[in-house]
């Protein structure tokens, strides 16, 4: 599997690519179960059910279907410099839209706070054919699959590793910060300095937390923010302006214009 993603040329034979995936057994037999039952409420609609790629710049190509990008706004910048990295798709998200963050409650937080830094074109993300587009942004799951009670293991996260390693490596030129939604995100980016910068990462690692910022000379920043789940902004743990707040950091350390 490392071999395979590390052979991909670029973003959109990623996306085809991860979406083959078979790696992890656990993980597709739930996916695909997901995709059977279905809830209730999706109960006419067509589940996605396989690996979710990451979404936006610079061509916003959707990975579902390989539907080519909607139109691009107007001045929008299409080279990545902001990455966003998620934990893995929801069930009944990004597993049945087939686009990361997509389709759930954390999608609805997450894009109306991009859409607020002027990084998304809309506000909403419900469909893999809404026209979002990202200006700058690309964003990306360490797992790329759909986990039991959201909990991808350790393993499963280590098997996923190489398409998250290569996305970075096709979008190294342009990125310049990371902004890590949650503590497991946090955790999977330290491997990338190895694999894809070649640099040792710090020891020992810093610690997660909302706003925590790390910087190297040899790669791009990372930020910390709570994950954008529903435990987080239900309870006040995370609000609107702690959000912006991440978003306008994340802006000026990309200089996005
Ligand atoms: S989690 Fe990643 S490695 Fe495992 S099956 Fe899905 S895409 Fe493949």
């Amino acid at each position: 599997m490392a071999d395979h993603a590390a052979r991909v040329a670029d973003l959109a034979g990623l996306d085809a690519a991860v979406s083959d995936c078979f790696a992890c057994p656990r993980l597709v037999d739930w996916r695909e179960e997901v995709a059977r039952t279905k809830r209730a409420a999706f109960r006419d609609q067509d589940y996605w059910g396989r690996p979710v790629p990451g979404f936006g710049a610079p061509d916003n190509r959707t990975g579902r279907g390989g539907a080519g990008p909607p139109a691009t706004p107007p001045g929008a910048a299409s080279e990545p410099r902001i990455g966003i990295l998620g934990l893995a798709p929801a069930a009944h998200g990004g597993n049945r839209t087939g686009r990361v963050f997509t389709g759930d409650r954390s999608g609805d937080v997450l894009f109306a706070a991009l859409h607020r830094a002027g990084l998304a074109n809309q506000p909403t993300s419900v469909a893999a054919d809404d026209g979002l587009a990202l200006t700058g942004t690309r964003i990306f799951a360490a797992v790329r699959c759909a986990p039991p009670d959201n909990k991808p293991t350790p393993a499963e996260r280590d098997t996923c590793a190489p398409w998250l390693h290569r996305e970075v490596e096709l979008i190294r030129p342009t990125l310049r910060v990371v902004v890590a939604l949650g503590a497991f995100a946090w955790a999977a980016w330290w491997p990338v300095l190895r694999q894809v910068y070649g640099v040792r990462p710090p020891s020992p690692r810093p610690l997660f937390g909302h706003g925590a910022h790390w910087s190297g000379s040899a790669a791009p920043a990372l930020l910390g923010c709570y994950h954008v789940s529903q435990q987080n902004t239900f309870t006040g743990r995370l609000t609107t302006e702690m959000l912006d707040d991440v978003f306008t950091r994340a802006r000026q350390l990309a200089a996005v214009d």
